[in-house]
C-alpha cells in the first residue's frame, strides 16, 4: 500500500453542514420577510432547482462531471476550459434567480426580485461556512511522510478551488489534486481514477479509495481494480448494489486497514 485517494466534499470536509446551514440562514430570511415556514421553503427550493437544473441542456455534462443542482446554486463556473463550464457560466446567474424564485412562488409568494436577492444571499453565505471535520487534520497528519496522497473530487474546478482555498491547511497534504471538471470526466467513471494511478506512477494494487459516496467514490474504485473505503458516519444503509471492500465510521479507523494491508 503505498497510496490513499481521499474524496473531498462529506469525506474531508463537512460539506453537509456547510449545505444544511446556509439552507437554514437563507430560509430563516425568508420567514422573517413572508412568514414562510423554513422547512417547508428549503423543501420547495430544493425541489425548483433539481427540476430547473435538469431542465437545462447541461444537465447530461453535469452528471458526467458530477455536479449536483445544489452546488450550482453558488458556483459561478467561471474557469471557460470547456463548451460545458461556458454554457454553465451564462445560465447559473438565472438559474439561481429562478430556483429560488420558484420556491417562492410554490409557497404563493410571487417576488422575483426578493427571489434574486435570496440566490444571492445563499452564495455568499455558503462562502462564508468552509466546515473540516474534527479528525481530518489529525488523520491526515498520521498518513503523511507515510504514504502519498491524492485528493480526487468531483465538481467545478473553480468552486472546488475555492473550497480549499477556504481551508489552506489542506491542499498542501495532497502530492496530486484531481479535479473531475478539469479531467473531463467524473467519479464513477474508472478513467479518472486510472488517471489517479498514472499521476501517482503506481498500480491499482497499491492504492485505496477513501469516500462517503457508494455511487461515486466506491463505484469508480471498484471499477478501476482499487481497493475501497466507505466512510459512512452517520450509519447510512447501503442501498445500492455497490460493496465497499471496507467500512469505517471515522476516519481513524483507517490506520489498522492501512497496516493490516
Ligand atoms: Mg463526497
Amino acid at each position: 500500500m503505498k497510496a490513499v485517494f481521499f474524496d473531498l466534499d462529506d469525506t474531508l470536509l463537512w460539506d453537509e453542514k456547510s449545505v444544511r446551514t446556509t439552507f437554514a440562514e437563507t430560509c430563516l430570511q425568508a420567514e422573517k420577510k413572508y412568514g414562510l415556514d423554513p422547512q417547508e421553503f428549503e423543501e420547495a427550493v430544493r425541489e425548483a432547482a433539481r427540476e430547473l437544473y435538469m431542465s437545462y441542456e447541461t444537465y447530461p455534462y453535469t452528471v458526467m462531471i458530477g455536479i449536483n443542482p445544489f452546488e450550482g446554486l453558488w458556483s459561478n463556473f467561471s474557469e471557460p476550459i470547456s463548451e460545458g463550464f461556458q454554457k454553465l457560466n451564462k445560465i447559473v446567474p438565472e438559474y439561481r434567480r429562478n430556483a429560488w424564485t420558484n420556491g417562492l412562488k410554490a409557497l404563493g409568494v410571487d417576488d422575483p426580485a426578493y427571489g434574486e436577492y435570496l440566490g444571492e444571499f445563499f452564495a455568499a453565505e455558503r462562502r462564508k461556512r468552509p466546515f473540516v471535520y474534527d479528525e481530518t487534520f489529525d488523520v491526515l497528519d498520521q498518513l503523511k511522510g507515510k504514504y502519498e496522497l491524492l485528493l480526487l473530487t468531483n465538481g467545478d474546478p473553480s468552486l472546488q478551488k475555492e473550497k480549499l482555498a477556504g481551508v489552506p491547511e489542506l491542499a498542501p497534504y495532497f502530492n496530486e489534486i484531481v479535479i473531475s471538471g478539469a479531467f473531463g470526466k467524473g467519479k464513477p467513471d474508472a478513467s479518472i481514477f486510472e488517471h489517479c494511478l498514472q499521476l501517482m506512477n503506481i498500480q491499482k494494487e497499491d492504492a485505496v479509495m477513501v469516500g462517503d459516496n457508494l455511487n461515486t467514490d466506491i463505484l469508480g474504485a471498484s471499477r478501476a481494480g482499487i481497493k475501497t473505503v466507505w466512510i459512512n458516519r452517520t450509519d447510512k444503509k447501503n442501498e445500492t448494489e455497490v460493496t465497499p471492500d471496507y467500512i469505517i465510521s471515522s476516519l481513524h479507523d483507517l490506520f489498522p486497514i492501512l497496516e493490516h494491508k
